[in-house]
Order: C-alpha cells, then sequence, then structure tokens
C-alpha cells in the first residue's frame, strides 16, 4: 500500500476552533524561539552539513551477470545504524542501480542475494528511531533491466545505430522512470538523488531516434541534421534540442514528485561544469537549477586536487541563493574500490568543501556483499564528527576579489570536440586564484546581470572568445561605473558559431585593434621597466627565490603558453612586449613536435594593454598567462603574473593573505557579529613514483600527515582581535595584522573588525 504522509488531504474540522486554545497556541507560538519552529520546518537539506551515501558496488561492472552474493548482506538497518554513529545527519541510500532495486518492486527485480528482504523498508524502520532523513538514490541513464526489455528505448547514433548503453529521454522510458519513483515515494522518503540526466560523455552521440525525430519536425519543421556538424545553423538547433531534452526530463520528475509528496526533496547529479560539455546535454545554469539544490562532484580521482574549490564556488554561482552538495569518496582511488583514504586525506578535501560553502556526502560503496567495512566507519566517523563540531564556522558569506567568466557560448563552439584546451584559461585563473590567495567566484553568460558583475572588483574574461552585443555592453556599464577588468587570449574575437571575426567585439574596452590571432601556442612575454611594467612584473622573481636578478625580467623573455593576440593600442597604453617563437619560422610550423614549445624569436607586439573606461580599467593580457598556468608549462612567474594582475587594479583588497602556494585561504564575513573568518586548508600530497600505465601522467599521493605552516592576515579597515580554532595554532596580532603557525590541514581564524 501506498502512503503519502506528505500530502494527505487535511482533515475537516467538525467543530469550530476554541478561541481559548487558539489564544495558548498563540502564546506558546510566542514562548518559542524562531529559529527552533523554523528549523521543525525547514527541509532536511538547510540544516545538513555533512551525510553519507552508501549503496552496494559491483552491478555497473557485472552486465547482468551477478553471483549470488551480490548485495546478500546489503541490509538497510545496519547501513542506518552504522551512519548515526558516524554522525551522518541524512543517508542516500542506493535503491536503483542499473540493474535492480533494493525494494519490494513491481517493476524492476531485486538481486537474488536479497531474498524476502526490503532494504529500504528496514533502513525506514531503523531511520524512524533517530529522526534520521532517509533519501532514496535512483540511478536514470543506465537502466540496464529496462533496456534488455525495450530496445526501442535505446539512443541512435545519426546513422541509426543504437547506443547500447544510453536511454533516451524522449521515449516513453520516462513513464517507467515516474512509475518507480511512486513505488519508492510510498515509503515516506525525504526525497530522491537522481543520477544522472547525462546524454553521453562522449562520442557515440544521440539521439536520431524515432521519438527524437519527431519531435525535433515538430518544433523546428525541419528535419534532424544529418550529424555533428559545427558549421551548421541545424546543428546549433539540435545542441538546443538536446538541453531542452535534458532540462523537459529532470522539470518532469520533479514535478512528478511535488505532486505526490511536496515535502519530498529533488536533487541531480549535475554536470554542467568542466571537464564535462556540450555532449552531457547540460549548460552550467539551466540544468543546476531543476529540483531543490544541485549535486556535483569532487574526487582527485577523476577532476585532479582543484576541483574541490573549483567545483564549489561553480555550484553556488550556478544555483545562487540555494545550498549546494558535493560528493565525495572514501575510498582511495576512486567510488568503486574497498579501500579507505587516510583522515587527513579526507579532511582536506571535505574541509575545503566545507570552507566554499558546500554541504558533502561522503560516498561507501559497500563490499560486493554488501558488508560494511568497520575502519572506514570509524574514519568517517571522525571526520564527520569534526566537521559537525565546527559547524558553526560555515556557511558565511564569502569575501570575494575576482569574478571568473564562463561563456557556455564559447563552451559549445570554440571548444566543440575538445573542450579540455578551452576549459584550461578559466581552470588556470581559477588555479591562480587558489595559489596566490585571491577569493573568486563564477558568472555565467546565461544569467549575468550588471548587478552580478558588481559583486567582484575585479572581472576576468579567460579566453572568453564569443562575446554577445549584451554581454560587451554590459562589461562596459560595469567599467565606466568603476569596475576592472582582465581580457586574455582571444577574447571577443569570433562569432556565435565560432567562426573569426575580422575584429575584437571587445576594441573599444581594450583600446587596441587587433591585427593578427598567433596561432601557436609557444608565447613569450618579456615586461618592461616602466611603471606598469613594473608592476606586472613584481614579485616575479624573489617572491618565489627562482634566482634571477629583478632587473631581468626587463630583459629575459618567459614562456606564456596558450593563445595569443597581436594587438596594435588606440587608447591603451601598451606594456612590455610579446614575443612569437622559432616555430614561425618554420616551414612547417605544425610538423615540429608541438608538444614541446620553441624559444622566443622575434616581438610581434605589445605583452599588455592598460585602457581607462569612465571610472574604471581594461587590463589586456595579449597572451594567456591563465591557461599557461593550467598548463604542462605552468610556470610561477605567468600564475605571479596573474596575480600582480589583480593587484594592479585592486590594490587595496579588504583581506590580503599571505601563505604557502599549497595552503587555500577562503575568507568569509559575518557582518552580524562583525567577524571575518580565515579558513586555510593545507593540500599536503605525498611523492609518488612511475606510473605503470600512461606515464608520465602520475596520481596525487595521498595526505598522511598534517604540515606546518605560517601565514599572514592583512585587514585593511581595522582589526580588534583575532582568535583560533586550534589550541596548536601560534598568533601574533600587531595592529592590523595576524601572523599564525598552523599545524594541521585545516584552521579557521577568527578575525574581529
Ligand atoms: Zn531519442
Amino acid at each position: 500500500m501506498n502512503t503519502f504522509p506528505d500530502c494527505s488531504p487535511a482533515r475537516t474540522r467538525t467543530a469550530s476552533v476554541n478561541a481559548a486554545r487558539l489564544l495558548w497556541v498563540l502564546l506558546w507560538l510566542i514562548a518559542i524561539p524562531a529559529d527552533t519552529l523554523r528549523s521543525a520546518e525547514a527541509p532536511w537539506f538547510t540544516r545538513a552539513l555533512v551525510g553519507m551515501e552508501v549503496g552496494p558496488t559491483g552491478a555497473q561492472f557485472a552486465g547482468g551477470q551477478h553471483a549470488p552474493d551480490y548485495a546478500r548482506n546489503f541490509n538497510g538497518a545496519e547501513v542506518v545504524r552504522r551512519c548515526v554513529a558516524a554522525k551522518a545527519e541524512y543517508l542516500v541510500l542506493w535503491v536503483r542501480d542499473g540493474e535492480f532495486t533494493f525494494h519490494d518492486s513491481k517493476l524492476v527485480p531485486k538481486p537474488a542475494g536479497l531474498g524476502d528482504r526490503d532494504v529500504l523498508r528496514e533502513a525506514m524502520d531503523e531511520a524512524r528511531k533517530h529522526s534520521l532523513p532517509i533519501i532514496a538514490y535512483c540511478q536514470l541513464q543506465y537502466p540496464a533491466h529496462e533496456l534488455r526489455q525495450h530496445p526501442e528505448w535505446k539512443m541512435r547514433q545519426a546513422d541509426g545505430k543504437p547506443v547500447d548503453h544510453l536511454v533516451c529521454f524522449n521515449s516513453p522510458y520516462t513513464n517507467a522512470v515516474t512509475a518507480l519513483l511512486t513505488e519508492m515515494l510510498g515509503y515516506g522518503i525525504a526525497g530522491f538523488h537522481l543520477d544522472m540526466v547525462d546524454q553521453g560523455f562522449g562520442p557515440p552521440h544521440g539521439c536520431w531516434c524515432d521519438h527524437c525525430q519527431q519531435r525535433f519536425q515538430a518544433e523546428h519543421g525541419r528535419p534532424l541534421p544529418k550529424g555533428v556538424n559545427w558549421g551548421d545553423e541545424d546543428w546549433d538547433r539540435m545542441m538546443q534540442f538536446r538541453y531542452a531534452t535534458s532540462d523537459r526530463f529532470e522539470k518532469l520528475l520533479t514535478d512528478h514528485v511535488r505532486r505526490l509528496a511536496p515535502r519530498a526533496t529533488v536533487d541531480f547529479n549535475y554536470h554542467g561544469n568542466p571537464p564535462f560539455s556540450w555532449e552531457v546535454g547540460q549548460t552550467p545554469v539551466r540544468h543546476a537549477g531543476n529540483g531543490d539544490f544541485v549535486t556535483g562532484e569532487a574526487g582527485l580521482w577523476a577532476f585532479g586536487a582543484l576541483s574541490a574549490s573549483f567545483n564549489a564556488e561553480w555550484y553556488r554561482a550556478a544555483t545562487p541563493g540555494k545550498p549546494f552538495q558535493v560528493a565525495v569518496q572514501r575510498g582511495v582511488r576512486m567510488y568503486h574500490d574497498q579501500t579507505t583514504r587516510p583522515l587527513n586525506d579526507m579532511r582536506w578535501e571535505l574541509f575545503t568543501l566545507l570552507a566554499h560553502g558546500a554541504f558533502v556526502t561522503m560516498i561507501d560503496k559497500t563490499a560486493y556483499d554488501g558488508w560494511l567495512d568497520p575502519v572506514a566507519y570509524d574514519r568517517i566517523g571522525a571526520l564527520l564528527g569534526e566537521a559537525r563540531n565546527k559547524r558553526k564556522e560555515f556557511g558565511q558569506v564569502p569575501v570575494r576579489e575576482v569574478g571568473l567568466y564562463f561563456s557556455a557560448r564559447s563552451r559549445d563552439w570554440l571548444g566543440r570536440d575538445k573542450p579540455a584546451a578551452w576549459f584550461q584559461s578559466v581552470q588556470g585563473a581559477h588555479k591562480a586564484c587558489v595559489y596566490e590567495h585571491l577569493g573568486f567566484g563564477f558568472l555565467f553568460d546565461e544569467n549575468v546581470t550588471l548587478e552580478g558583475l558588481q559583486q567582484f572588483p575585479v572581472v576576468v574574461l579567460p579566453n572568453v572568445g564569443i562575446l554577445t552585443e549584451r554581454e560587451v555592453d554590459l562589461f562596459r556599464r560595469y567599467i565606466e561605473d568603476g569596475g576592472k577588468l582582465i581580457v586574455t587570449g582571444q577574447s571577443g574575437q569570433f562569432d556565435r558559431m565560432g567562426r573569426p571575426l575580422p575584429a575584437s567585439t571587445l576594441e573599444g574596452l581594450i583600446g587596441a585593434r587587433m591585427k593578427q590571432r598567433l596561432e601557436g601556442t609557444d608565447n613569450w612575454v618579456r615586461l618592461d621597466a616602466s611603471p606598469n611594467g613594473m608592476a606586472l612584473g613584481s614579485r616575479l622573481d624573489h617572491h618565489h627565490r627562482i634566482g634571477a636578478a629583478p632587473d631581468q625580467f626587463e630583459h629575459v623573455p618567459f614562456l606564456v603558453r596558450g593563445p595569443a593576440t597581436v594587438y596594435e593600442p588606440t587608447t591603451g597604453t601598451a606594456v612590455g612586449e610579446l614575443l612569437d617563437s622559432h616555430r614561425a619560422a618554420l616551414a612547417n610550423p605544425t610538423g615540429y613536435n608541438t608538444d614541446w614549445p620553441l624559444s622566443a624569436r622575434t616581438v610581434v607586439g605589445p605583452a599588455a594593454l592598460v585602457n581607462s573606461v569612465g571610472k574604471g580599467t581594461v587590463l589586456t593580457f595579449a597572451g594567456s598567462p591563465d591557461a599557461a598556468t593550467a598548463g604542462e608549462h605552468h610556470l610561477v612567474e605567468t600564475r605571479t603574473l596573474f596575480a600582480n594582475a589583480v593587484r594592479f587594479l585592486h590594490p587595496k583588497p579588504r583581506v590580503r593573505i599571505t601563505a604557502p602556494a599549497n595552503v587555500e585561504a577562503v575568507v568569509t564575513d559575518d557582518p552580524t557579529t562583525r567577524t571575518l573568518r580565515i579558513h586555510f586548508i593545507a593540500y599536503n600530497a605525498t611523492p609518488q613514483t612511475t606510473p605503470v600505465k600512461e606515464r608520465p601522467y602520475v596520481l596525487p599521493g595521498l595526505i598522511e600527515d598534517a604540515p606546518m605552516f605560517r601565514a599572514r592576515i592583512e585587514l585593511r579597515d581595522g582589526l580588534k582581535a583575532a582568535k583560533a580554532w586550534n589550541r596548536t595554532t601560534q598568533l601574533k596580532k600587531r595592529g592590523n595584522r595576524v601572523e599564525v603557525t598552523v599545524t594541521d590541514i585545516h584552521e579557521v581564524i577568527h578575525c574581529r573588525y
């Protein structure tokens, strides 16, 4: 029997409300603190900081051939007890994988090893004793069971061949999903985690099935394009059609759940952020907004150590004002291994995410038979317990200097089938901000406004090739009002289909004419002794103790590998020199090994331009210090050059942090208590040996030890008192400056102002 505790109609009252009783209730309401009432009503995710996701591993890799002991010991009550003991505030329980469900379903089979047991029922019964919200994990996109019954629901390639592992979201599969969600809602669950609405992570691309053909014809009055064709307006229509398909499916599921159980939440595992691109069928803002909050993944295993802070701030920007969830795993290599990371390795990731405002789900993939590893749960308990003890340190307003602008249109029409090279600029700008302790956030072309730009003293356009008139107009108004813009690479030089333009749409702001796009990426920069050149060249040498005399940067060029432009100044002031490489003189420039850059050859234009517009300033790099920072030739100089540009444009930040490059700093403000919090999170990975596969691409080592590091905090507007969270931290306050010596992975310094 289905019961929907949250949507049963209110009982009709047969007697009028007794006035005295009403008065009593009102007095009672006044007596209860307001925050208690709110928390009683607030959805589970608005008060959650840390939770767990638990499910058996193996379903993805067995191809339907499971051993009899698969999930035999996967027990809902035991999972709940372990998660409660490990301090989880909610549990995302695997109820549906590609082959099976773990509840009594009339639609999808259970694994044989479960016998008569119903894991979801076991979990719900136990969770009630602990008031633990249960979220049902439901896999969407690899429904192996349904696709065996209904091969006609498979995605199809342009040539008609089925994509065997992917389902079309325009097919009747949508009805199968809603029927399954209805079954699960009958258990009174707190919500769904739906994983995932992707249309594939690369070729083969879909979908050209009959359902899609008919729908496209009806909506566009023309047939589907014949295939992927980046020169074709119809391909643009197909891209919009694919985005609309994912959007419609997500909305359909959200509406279905809300209709049946208004308090049950829905969240989708999101793929609108790099390294994912158009093929997934999601854009950064549109597909983050479906459901109650967005969920994404961090993880060194696929995305690198910088993905924690990158993704958290990305999700924040994609869903302004909403909580956002990030999932991490306990496994040493990735989700599907039954190993457990050292506590400090997990602490670094968790506290990076929490400091950036996320709430975090720790994923445990059980043993093949569903057994729960007690060592893992002890370690996770220590981790989540520490997070809960520090709860008050998280969730304040971030203090930010730099807005990193991301254009989904450029992702699609410049990134095309190889988006990674295009992503390198925005990823490098982020990396530079982290290493140089510059507070950052993201801005998106999908929802950009003047007010959005004005949240940031400095906005960066990291090789944003495609910019509409509306966007350029917004930038102009932002700068005229006092905003500061940094332009890199070949920003503004392509039309909406990614075709080169004869002139940059940013020329008026840059104060220079575009003479030429450099085809090679091995470009070099030499600074000069002008005041602007000295400002951009500061700290390139002594700060990092690389051994060069300060004036050598006036004479010796350094590599800034990435896209570049030869500019001719109009109103802008030229700074330094851009040099091409000896590759330009070769008869066949691309014939010489393109992995390795060639040496500097001759000056082709200025290195940078500074242009005043109204009350603001535009600083344009002819090259790409951002892309270079994320590349394989990641010189310290390129990152420092980027940071110097921020400091040149915004010389007096509210908070200035000096700390080692492997220590991330996150600054938040609590205006009601006049407290700035400065989180320090140390990434202290151990060195690795030669990998067996794909040498020399080593995986990062695990963090075992807490390092000792020094850091300095300087407040522009006065400092009354400072204190550290850790007793072991040494703290000295001198005027507006605090100096700390920290011996931990995570520390948070309170500065009262
Ligand atoms: Zn289709």
